[in-house]
């Protein structure tokens, strides 16, 4: 494991914090642990009245609108151009029962889908909580795809309805509308003239005002399809994860525990609900809490992002990593013209989160930022780095309360084998049960199937356990490079790199080698002010030496001005040694690609 430079850094994240403002909502990890029940989370949930079963849109909206909490703020929406736009938990419940409204008049009914093609705009947060308020399942679609990737999804997903904008529409839908036969409505947000102009699409704000202000839920069952998300496909063709109603259970424990929201809390959740975070943690959660949240509209800026947190007094802030490599790249100072000081608490996902990352966070924030892991399958937060506990660089943390995960070794007959000694490399995996395990991969039920073994659910990842329970992430099991007998993650490579202040990214792949197997080559990106040459070259594969030690430091470093990064902010490695290789690139709807 990449280890940091400065004995001092890392103690000063080791070191046992002192919580005088706000105690941790999770205190004592193995006494909270042992005494977990599923039942308490489920009894801190109101359930629909009448007996009429669990839905995540009334637990997020209705029940805090008929609550002291209906003036509360729940969305602050802060658009492009600086405009501000709030919503109460009363506002929301009115505006989320139109739509649902809207969908009924329309004859959308339970099980059916909704696909939003949209930006950051309140609409969509709207048209998610609507359509869930509806029984129908909400499918987020990033508003950068083309139409390639939409064709696909919509298709996959049998879907009903698209909401989208005029502008969307015409640029990415409209050349492929004959193409999406199970498609019966296109509502576009946008003013009336533009919308007149599609024949073939409905206004939603026309529909909407017209719409009844009122809506009882229908009956819905916690086992109920809520949301199909398609994974970030970084190692292949994405997958429609399903997701049902009951997952709003380990929304609420993790927004409690994994992400320690209290009472009167500003939350903000960078992430785009394209992606899983976006809604389990963009949209659902900090509301199940009945806390106020942050939507910005706008792309990744350092001195917007600091200016938010700043402005808008954000307590819990929840990030990838590659953004605080961004904010890294940019430098500390910028941060310091800041007053960040209503920061209470930062967690990240998404990507492994180098120890220099941590360590930075510590000095710039005054916190560690704290990573953890799950995944589109997973639909919640598994393994979290706790505010209450201490911080080791470079590891995920430990499993949540209510959550078993292990490393088991998989033997050639396809048998799973579970690791006990600390520090083994294997793959991670969780028993199944926990509320927002997916119920499948749509249309895919061999591969749903092939998921499961020996009791476990197989994430895909490598991972390791210390002998204090925890994990440490190696990588995924297909970016694993073998090179002369040694089993090498590229995210220690990477860390390693980052380490190097000439490197901003580095992306680390395994080449063919006749003698080694695989050869270790690394991709980075420069910092400001350093420029590609030779001599840099040398000083980093030397660097890469000391660090790591000949086996498994790069033999090959290239410049790049840019790593392939998937629209959730991964390095796509696949990609990288496709390209190296003059191999097919593969499935790359997801990659990202300046408009
Ligand atoms: P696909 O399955 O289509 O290849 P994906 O796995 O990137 O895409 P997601 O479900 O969005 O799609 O991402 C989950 C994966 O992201 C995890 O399996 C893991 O590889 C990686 N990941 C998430 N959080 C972390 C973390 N904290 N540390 C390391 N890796 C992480
Ligand atoms: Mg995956």
């Amino acid at each position: 494991m990449a280890t940091i430079d400065s004995a001092t850094a890392w103690e000063a994240i080791r070191k046992p914090k002192e919580f005088t403002t706000v105690k941790p909502n999770l205190v004592d990890y193995q006494r909270e642990r042992a005494r977990f029940d599923w039942k308490v989370i489920e009894d801190a949930l109101e359930r629909l009245p009448k007996g009429k079963g669990l839905n995540i849109a009334h637990e997020a909206v209705d029940r805090h609108a008929a609550s002291h909490k209906a003036n509360h703020l729940a969305l602050r929406w802060l658009g492009k151009q600086g405009e501000v736009k709030d919503f109460s938990y009363a506002d929301l419940k009115t505006e989320t029962s139109r739509f649902a409204n809207l969908l009924k008049g329309l004859g959308i009914a339970k099980g059916d889908r909704v696909f939003a093609l949209l930006g950051r705009i309140p609409e969509l947060y709207i048209a998610a909580l609507g359509s869930l308020k509806n029984a129908s399942v909400f499918c987020p679609l990033f508003s950068a795809f083309g139409p390639e990737p939409i064709k696909q999804r919509i298709n996959i997903g049998d879907g009903k309805v698209l909401v989208t904008t005029p502008r969307l529409f015409k640029r990415k839908v409209a050349g492929i509308l004959t193409e999406l036969p199970t498609l019966e409505h296109i509502l576009l947000i946008g003013d009336a003239a533009e919308v007149a102009e599609f024949k073939e699409a409905k206004d939603f704000h026309a529909l909407m005002a017209r719409a009844d202000t009122e809506f009882e839920i229908p009956a819905t069952d916690p086992e109920d399809m809520a949301l199909l998300h398609f994974t970030s496909g970084t190692t292949g063709k994405p997958k429609g994860a399903i997701h049902v109603h009951k997952a709003v259970m380990q929304h609420y424990m993790t927004g409690k525990y994994a992400l320690d929201m209290h009472e009167g809390d500003v939350f903000w959740c960078t992430a785009d609900p394209g992606w899983v975070t976006g809604t389990s943690y963009g949209i659902i959660a900090p509301l199940l809490q009945g806390i106020s949240s942050i939507i910005d509209e706008a792309d990744f800026d350092a001195d917007r992002w600091y200016g938010i947190i700043q402005d808008q007094q954000v307590n819990i802030w929840y990030t990838a990593p590659t953004a605080v490599r961004m904010l890294m790249k940019v430098g500390k100072s910028v941060a310091k013209t800041y007053d960040l000081s209503s920061l209470r608490f930062i967690a990240s996902v998404g990507e492994p989160l180098n120890p220099e990352a941590v360590v930075w966070g510590n000095e710039t924030f005054g916190m560690p930022i704290h990573d953890n892991w799950w995944q589109t399958e997973t639909g919640g937060i598994m393994i979290a780095n706790f505010r209450s506990m201490e911080v080791r660089p470079g590891s995920m943390g430990k499993p949540l309360p209510g959550i078993e995960a292990s490393i088991v070794r998989r033997h050639e007959d396809g048998t799973v084998e579970e690791i006990s000694q600390p520090n083994v490399e294997g793959e991670l995996v969780l028993k199944p049960g926990w509320p927002s395990m997916f119920r499948g991969y749509l249309h895919e039920e061999e591969r749903y199937k092939k998921a499961f073994k020996g009791g476990w659910y197989l994430s895909g990842d490598l991972a390791r356990r210390d002998a204090e329970g925890y994990f440490w992430f190696i990588g995924r099991a297909d970016d694993v490079i073998k090179s002369a007998g040694h089993l090498i993650g590229p995210f220690e490579v990477e860390s390693a790199l980052i380490e190097h202040p000439a490197v901003a990214e580095a992306g680390v792949i395994g080449i063919p080698d006749e003698t080694a197997g695989e050869l270790v080559k690394a991709f980075v990106t420069l910092n400001a002010g350093y420029e590609p040459n030779d001599n840099l070259l040398l000083e980093l594969i030397a660097h890469g030496r000391k660090r790591l030690g000949p086996a498994v430091a790069p033999k090959q470093i290239a410049f790049r001005d840019k790593l392939p990064l998937t629209r959730s902010g991964k390095i796509m490695r696949r990609l990288l040694k496709a390209r190296e290789l003059g191999l097919p690139e593969g499935d790359i709807s997801t990659l990202e690609v300046s408009e």
